[in-house]
Formats: C-alpha cells, sequence, structure tokens
C-alpha cells in the first residue's frame, strides 16, 4: 500500500464535480447503536442517509446503487471489484467511519473516480483506555473472578496476578493511540520501550527509549500493538519473533487483526511462551464481529481455539466505542459529506501518490 498524502496535495482533476443537492447516502453495517449518532450528526440535513444492516461487500454494493455516498466501518469489504461497482451505481464518495483503511483499495478507488475519506483521529483515549482495562483484565484475572464470585465461589486459587509497576512496556506504533497508552502505562510506573517507523519525540517525553522490534520483544513483559495494517506490517508478530521474545510475555492488540499471526501465537500460548494474550481485533473477525453468534456454532476453530485458553481476554472490537468517540465520529464523517457536497477540499480525505 502507497502512504497517503494530505489533501491538500490533490492535483486538480481529483476536485469533484458538484453533486446535485443533498447527496443520497448508503450507510453499510449501520448498527442501531450508530444511527443516533449519525442522525444527531446531520440534524441540519447536510445529506439524506439510508441505513443498511449489512456490510459492504460483492454481494451487497447494488444497495448502494444511486447513492453519492457510501459510508463504511471496518468490516466492510470495499476491494476494486467494490469500488468498480460503486462506481457503476453513481457512488463518487466513500466515507469511512473509522481511522484504518486497511479495508480500502485505494488505487482501485483513483482510477474509479471515487474519493475516500475517513475519521483520521478522534479520541485516542477510547482505544488506549480499552488497552490498559484489557491488559488489568488479564494480569488481574477479572473476568475468571467475576464469574467466580457471581457463582459464590470466593477462592482465589488460579487468581494470581503480578504488579505492571517497575514492568517493561513496549508500545510498537507510537502515533496518537500508542502515545496514549504509553502516557497510562508511565502513570501505573512502567518502563517505556518504543518502536515505530517514525520516531515521536512525545515518546522519549515520556522517558521511552526506541528501539528494532525483535530486540523490544526480547526485554519487553507486555507488547501492546499501535501501527496500521499495511503490506509492511502484515503478521508482525510471527512464529520467528514469538520463539525469541521474553518468556511470559504478555501480548496486546487493539489495531487489527492481520498484525498477528493467530496460529503462531496460540502455539506459543500452548508451549507458555507467551503469558498472555489480550485482542481487541482479529485477522478473521469480518466474519464474526458485529453479530450475534450465541445460538449458532462459531465457523472458525483457530478463534475457538483462542478462546478456550484461560490465560486469553477477547472483546469484540469495541476499543473505540466510547460516547465521545461515537460523537466525533459521526460529526467528522457528516463534515466531510458536506465538504463534498459543497465541492469544497476534503479534509480528511485520503489519497496516493
Ligand atoms: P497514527 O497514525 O496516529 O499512529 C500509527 C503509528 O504507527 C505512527 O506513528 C506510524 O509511524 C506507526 N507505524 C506505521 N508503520 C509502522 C511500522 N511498519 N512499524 C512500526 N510503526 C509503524 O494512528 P492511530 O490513530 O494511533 O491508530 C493506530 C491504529 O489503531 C489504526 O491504524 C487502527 O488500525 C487502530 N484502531 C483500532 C481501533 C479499535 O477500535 N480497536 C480504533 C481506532 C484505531
Amino acid at each position: 500500500m502507497t502512504p497517503a498524502t494530505p489533501a491538500s496535495d490533490l492535483p486538480d482533476r481529483h476536485l469533484p464535480v458538484q453533486p446535485p443537492g443533498v447527496p443520497k447516502v448508503a450507510v453499510f453495517s449501520a448498527q442501531s447503536y450508530d444511527r443516533p449518532f449519525l442522525d444527531a450528526a446531520n440534524a441540519k440535513g447536510i445529506c439524506r442517509l439510508r441505513y443498511f444492516d449489512s456490510a459492504l461487500d460483492a454481494d451487497t454494493v447494488g444497495l448502494a446503487a444511486g447513492h453519492e455516498v457510501a459510508c463504511i466501518f471496518v468490516n466492510d469489504r470495499a476491494d476494486a471489484g467494490v469500488l468498480r461497482s460503486l462506481a457503476a451505481g453513481g457512488t463518487r464518495l466513500l466515507a469511512l467511519r473509522c481511522t484504518g483503511f486497511n479495508n480500502v483499495a485505494l488505487a482501485a478507488a483513483r482510477a474509479h473516480g471515487v474519493r475516500v475519506v475517513r475519521v483520521s483521529t478522534y479520541s485516542p483515549y477510547s482505544v488506549a483506555e480499552h488497552t490498559a482495562a484489557l491488559l488489568l483484565s488479564l494480569v488481574r484475572r477479572i473476568p475468571r473472578a467475576w464469574y467466580r464470585t457471581r457463582d459464590g465461589n470466593f477462592t482465589l486459587d488460579g487468581l494470581l496476578g503480578f504488579d505492571l509497576h517497575g514492568r517493561t512496556v513496549a508500545v510498537v506504533g507510537t502515533g496518537r493511540i500508542g502515545i496514549a497508552f504509553a502516557r497510562i502505562m508511565r502513570g501505573f510506573g512502567c518502563e517505556l520501550l518504543g518502536h515505530d517507523s517514525s520516531e515521536n519525540p512525545e515518546f522519549e517525553a515520556l522517558g521511552g527509549r526506541y528501539g528494532g522490534l525483535d530486540e523490544l520483544l526480547a526485554q519487553a513483559d507486555v507488547v501492546s500493538l499501535h501501527c496500521p495494517l499495511t503490506p509492511q506490517t502484515q503478521y508482525l508478530i510471527d512464529a520467528r519473533r514469538l520463539a525469541t521474545c521474553k518468556p511470559g510475555l504478555i501480548l496486546l492488540n487493539t489495531s487489527r487483526g492481520g498484525l498477528v499471526d493467530t496460529a503462531a501465537v496460540i502455539e506459543a500460548l500452548k508451549s507458555e511462551r507467551l503469558g498472555g494474550v489480550a485482542i481487541d481485533v482479529y485477522e478473521q473477525e469480518a466474519d464474526l464481529f458485529y453479530r450475534d453468534w450465541s445460538s449458532r456454532i462459531v465457523p472458525d476453530d483457530l478463534f475457538e481455539r483462542l478462546l478456550s485458553f484461560h490465560n486469553v481476554v477477547v472483546t469484540g472490537h469495541q476499543a473505540f466505542f466510547t460516547h465521545e468517540a461515537m460523537t466525533t465520529i459521526s460529526r467528522t464523517t457528516i463534515d466531510s459529506i458536506g465538504q463534498f457536497a459543497r465541492g469544497e477540499r476534503l479534509s480528511e480525505e485520503l489519497v496516493i501518490d
């Protein structure tokens, strides 16, 4: 994937044809909790929102026909074929209600004349705080203790944790979320190690020290992933790296599932090389998350094996899900659609060179 460039660098040929009137927006993966936030952000009637429960993919793309804008979330698929169909149906803007854009074929979007906007920043605290919650849940065995106390069992066997104070935490990707997480960990009295392709002086000001990923994994007690999923970061955590990490390492992933080779993680849990895993994202989550599987058989043996470990905590891609974040995501999305409708510069546009 070629890195995105700021909208200000756009050549003139990317400027849109003025769309007529109020744009129609096909909102995919629209959950009941999304709608009030988007409706509130659109109180002035900037666009006409039409909600679809379905995720965007090759089978559902026809729903967007006649809508100038398609609005999607993390597990919708905007690959080359879907973008071709969107363009054929008259869609000229793809509005992502998220930060990550690994699910969008940006080159195909450009080829088909579909502009792409995202929400580059909302609340980094939402994800950073959820990561901290996962870490505490895991190391202090909170889910296990809660099941036990609800059942009237107040014994402590199997609940032994460890102090975070004085432990070494490695942050991979020290951008907006990574730095917010680093700050929280600093507050706990942890030593900070960092790895990033572009170093952040704020991380060093917190007392953090940058290093290579292999070096970090060999020293850290906890590693937390906060870099985007790109071809370069796919399976950043693989069998080779897990074989050389510090024994007992705690792995946290609230970024994207594809950063981690799940099969290798399962082997490292079985051999006890990994001391625990807490994740909010999973590489095959698109078919599972945001749906209720509780009365059906989950058709993913790898995921079920992961859930079977006592030292694994999983949430279903909810780290962003706070009132503050949902409000900002919705406002930014509607603002972008308004800019598009008025033919203005799209301040949240993603383009490739
Ligand atoms: P950001 O752009 O502010 O920070 C990302 C950091 O990763 C940057 O500092 C960048 O230099 C670094 N990076 C890029 N490539 C790297 C590489 N190969 N190795 C190491 N570092 C690399 O982004 P952010 O707002 O902090 O978000 C980070 C990620 O969090 C997003 O890409 C998204 O995947 C994920 N996210 C998850 C949720 C959730 O609900 N679970 C919500 C929002 C974002």
